[in-house]
């Protein structure tokens, strides 16, 4: 653990290569933050924040962040745990969702995890694995390998696997089936011990801007014409920020109604709206959200 007494920049880890590279690069720049130099590089300077971007191995950030040679990375969750390193999840980041499943040969029959009893398990997350084996008080041996887990029952090397899945597409086309969720994944935010003052501060306005940015794409704005005598109804079905804005339309007897509605309860209260004689009902997205 390194202190930065006099650092007054963040130090941010992300992946240089794979399936959370892209969308790292976007939420900086959903952030407002511009990147100057290629990925191509070890790093690269924001020009509009103090902020420079390291560009690993995702398997390395938790190490680099604990170490301090960077303050603080973005990383799924799995590998944190896997890692089991000295860092804080400071902010959920909504993306590289994936789960960590243990799938078996599609024509063997499952019922509970004392399946695996004595089973042979190959996988590239054998601390969570373990974990997971020891909470359900089955024994089994792990075999790690580091990739291409999925084809290890059909060559012999296993009687089972414990991979991450997305779709389930890649354990289908091998002759497996997934049998059991064991850890929920997505991208994080972690931060290093030792931030000074300055590096707090910094990482506040960065999560503020995270925030926004990740409320706006739950959420939607909506707009839609009411005739008045319906308009209590169908104030009372808008949560809005505050409360709906209302403004006449030119047409006598109607008004617009403006109002945020969450991704979640989105279509419910849309059939809800028309229903209570709502028309012309647009929705569109919003950039950012500040509360
Ligand atoms: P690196 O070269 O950086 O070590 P990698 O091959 O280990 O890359 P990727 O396959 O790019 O890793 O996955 C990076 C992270 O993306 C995973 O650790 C996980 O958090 C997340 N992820 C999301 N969906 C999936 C998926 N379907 N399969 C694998 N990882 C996924
Ligand atoms: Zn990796």
């Amino acid at each position: 653990m390194k202190a930065n007494i006099e650092c007054n920049k963040l130090r941010l880890a992300i992946q240089k290569s794979g399936r959370l590279h892209d969308d790292s690069m976007k939420l900086l720049k959903e952030c407002g933050i511009d990147i100057s130099n290629g990925v191509n590089k070890l790093k690269a300077e924001a020009t509009n924040f103090p902020l420079e971007v390291f560009f690993l191995r995702d398997d390395d950030i938790p190490q680099y962040v604990e170490d301090g040679v960077a303050d603080i990375g973005f990383v799924g969750e799995n590998v944190i745990f896997e890692k089991n390193k000295q860092v804080a999840i400071a902010e959920k980041l909504g993306f590289g969702k994936c789960r960590l499943s243990i799938a078996i040969p599609k024509g063997q029959d499952y019922s509970s995890s004392q399946f695996l009893q004595g089973k042979k398990i190959a996988t590239s997350y054998p601390v969570i694995v373990n974990n997971y084996l020891q909470r359900q008080g089955v024994t089994a041996e792990i075999h790690e390998i580091s990739g291409s887990v999925e084809i290890a029952p059909g060559i012999g090397l296993a009687d089972a696997i414990c991979d991450l899945v997305s779709s389930g597409s890649t354990l289908f086309m091998n002759g497996l089936k997934e049998v059991e969720v064991i850890f929920e994944s997505q991208a994080v935010l972690i931060k290093q011990a030792a931030l000074n003052p300055t590096q707090v501060q910094l990482l506040e306005r960065l999560i503020f801007r995270i925030q926004a940015v990740k409320k706006a794409k739950n959420n939607k704005y909506i707009l839609l014409n009411a005739p008045n005598d319906r308009l209590k109804d169908i104030i009372s079905l808008l949560p809005g920020m505050k409360s709906p804005t209302v403004l006449p339309l030119a047409t006598e007897g109607w008004s617009s109604v403006h109002s945020v509605l969450n991704e979640n309860d989105f279509w419910n209260i849309i059939e809800q709206l028309k229903e209570a004689g709502a028309e012309g009902i647009l929705v569109v997205p919003i950039e950012k959200m500040i509360m």
